[in-house]
C-alpha cells in the first residue's frame, strides 16, 4: 500500500491511461478522482473502483476551461479530503498534415494537453503549498515529448511544451516539497491509438497493418505496444518515490522506441 492516505486527481481517467493509473493508485491505497469530460463513464469507472474495494469519486471536468477545472479540484478535495496527486492526463489526437492542419484544430489541441495542463497545476498547487504539505505532479507527456512524427503538429508542439512546464514546477515546487514529472509513453492500444490506424493509413497511403507495424512499432527494440499497465507502474513508482531526488525528469516507457 504504497499511496496510503494519499488523494490523487487524474484527468481523463475515465478512460484508457488514466483509468489504468486510478486503478493502480487506488489498489496502492490512495484515494482517486476521477475527473473527465464524460462525467458519466467517471461515476462507472468510480463506481468500478469502489466495487473492488477503493475510495473513489468521479468528478465532471473540462480541462479547458478554468472554472470547470477549478470547481471540480474543489469537489474532489472536499469529497476526499485533500490533494497529493495530480495526474494531468486527459488527452485527445487530431492528425492532418502542417498545410491542412486547420488553425480551430491546432487551438483545441494546444487548449487540451497544455492549457490543460497549465489549468490544473494551478488549481492544484495551494492545496499541496498549504503546510508545505507537498506533492507530485505527473503530466502524461508522450515519445512525441522528445520525438516528431509526420501528420503531428499540434500533438508534438503541445508535448514538447509539457517539458517545459514540468521542470519550471520542479524549480517553483521544491520549497513546498512538490515534485513534477512528464511520463512519455510509447503507443498503447487505448481508444486513442485505436482511432489513429485507419486515419493514418488513409494519410499515409499504406494498410493498417503497416501503420502498426512500421509507423506505430517500427522503431521499437521488440516490436510490442506499451501497456496502460506499463505506465501505471510508472506512475506509481514516481508518485511512491520518497525524496526530490526525484524531480523534473520525463520517463520514457516505450520498449525503446526513443532513449535518451
Ligand atoms: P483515451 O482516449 O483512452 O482517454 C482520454 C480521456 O480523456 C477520455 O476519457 C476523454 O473523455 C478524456 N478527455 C478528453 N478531452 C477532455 C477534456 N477536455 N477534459 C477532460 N477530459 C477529457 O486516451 P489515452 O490513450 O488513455 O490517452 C491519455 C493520455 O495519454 C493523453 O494525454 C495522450 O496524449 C497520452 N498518450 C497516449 C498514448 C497512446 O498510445 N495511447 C501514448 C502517449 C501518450
Amino acid at each position: 500500500m504504497q499511496l496510503n492516505g494519499k488523494v490523487a486527481l487524474i484527468t481523463g481517467a475515465a478512460s484508457g491511461i488514466g483509468k489504468a493509473i486510478a486503478e493502480t493508485y487506488a489498489r496502492a491505497g490512495a484515494a482517486v478522482a476521477i475527473a473527465d469530460i464524460n462525467l458519466a463513464a467517471a461515476q462507472a469507472t468510480a463506481e468500478e473502483i469502489k466495487a473492488a474495494g477503493g475510495k473513489a469519486v468521479g468528478v465532471a471536468m473540462d480541462v479547458t476551461n478554468e472554472e470547470s477545472v477549478n470547481t471540480g479540484t474543489q469537489t474532489a478535495v472536499d469529497a476526499l479530503g485533500g490533494l497529493d496527486i495530480l495526474i494531468s492526463n486527459a488527452g485527445i489526437q487530431i492528425v492532418n498534415p502542417l498545410v491542412d492542419y486547420k488553425f480551430s484544430d491546432w487551438k483545441k489541441m494546444q487548449a487540451i494537453h497544455v492549457d490543460g495542463a497549465f489549468l490544473t497545476t494551478k488549481a492544484a498547487l495551494p492545496h499541496m503549498y498549504k503546510d508545505k504539505r507537498g506533492g507530485t505532479v505527473i503530466y502524461m507527456g508522450s515519445v512525441h515529448s522528445h520525438e516528431a512524427s509526420k501528420l503531428k503538429s499540434a500533438y508534438v508542439t503541445a508535448k514538447h511544451a509539457l517539458l517545459g512546464l514540468c521542470r519550471v514546477l520542479a524549480k517553483e515546487g521544491a520549497e513546498y516539497n512538490v515534485r513534477a514529472h512528464v511520463i512519455c509513453p510509447g503507443f498503447v492500444r487505448t481508444p486513442l491509438v485505436e482511432k489513429q490506424i485507419p486515419e493514418q493509413a488513409k494519410e499515409l497511403g499504406i494498410s493498417e497493418e503497416e501503420v502498426v507495424k512500421r509507423v506505430m512499432l517500427g522503431n521499437t527494440v521488440d516490436g510490442v505496444f506499451t501497456t496502460v499497465d506499463d505506465v501505471a507502474q510508472t506512475a506509481l513508482f514516481l508518485a511512491a518515490f520518497p525524496s526530490a531526488a526525484l524531480t523534473g525528469q520525463s520517463v520514457i516507457v516505450s520498449h525503446g522506441w526513443y532513449m535518451q
